[in-house]
């Protein structure tokens, strides 16, 4: 069997990474996504186990020794990690697999990992991005603030990922994630193991009885 691919997808936060990697899960059912690990609290309506596996500092630390994590990372005042088995399982039943990570996280599976593909999306301008920062709740001015300098960080390694989707209109946005992952499946390497049958039965008629 062929093993799955290794997708990340970062973005900065107001791009809309989660709703476009929601939307292409919908459209693509046997695609998965990888349930990082986090210290971060849950926020309402998260669920343990789906959005994330809530853990504390100390589970995440025994994990970081027993080697448990493909990556892990300190993004803004917590923890979060990819687990190196759960993904590796995924991989080996030939399933494609993705990675909600940030640069940090990129950087390190692409050092293990260096067939991975990476997808890095951004908001189609900075008044959009400070917009849809401001959408999501009551925030004071200066945690806004924070927040674009935050996203303006990450953004700098735009030019480490293979493919940059901008999301302006979120129909043309996920066209482009979509096109991403079959262009992936066609790669001649997938495309002779999984359609060895019509090969073999294509090659076969190569000198036809009369
Ligand atoms: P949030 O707390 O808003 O869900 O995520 C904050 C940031 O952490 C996002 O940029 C997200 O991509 C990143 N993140 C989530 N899970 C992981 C992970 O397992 N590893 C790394 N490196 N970053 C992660």
């Amino acid at each position: 069997m062929v093993k799955g691919t290794l997708f990340i997808v970062s973005a900065p936060s107001g791009a809309g990474k989660t709703s476009l990697v929601a939307a292409l899960l919908e459209a693509r059912p046997d695609l998965v996504v990888s349930v990082s690990h986090t210290t971060r609290p849950p926020r309402q309506g998260e669920v343990d186990g789906t959005h994330y596996h809530f853990v504390n500092a100390e589970q995440f630390l025994g994990m970081i020794e027993d080697k448990a994590f493909l990556e892990h990372a300190r993004v803004f005042d917590h923890y979060y990690g990819t687990s190196r088995a759960a993904v590796e399982a995924e991989l080996d039943q030939g399933r494609d697999v993705i990675l909600e990570i940030d640069w940090q996280g990129a950087q390190q599976v692409r050092q293990l990992m260096p067939d991975c593909q990476s997808i890095f999306i951004i908001p189609p301008s900075r008044d959009t991005l400070r917009a849809r920062l401001q959408a999501r709740g009551k925030d004071s001015a200066a945690v806004i603030e924070r927040r674009m300098q935050d996203a303006v960080k990450e953004m700098t390694h735009y030019v480490e990922y293979d493919y940059l989707v901008v999301n302006d209109c979120f129909e043309d946005a996920l066209a482009d994630l979509k096109a991403i992952f079959t262009a992936n499946r066609l790669r001649m390497w997938p495309q002779h193991h999984s359609k060895r049958a019509l090969l073999s039965e294509l090659l076969a008629s190569r000198c036809p009885n009369p």
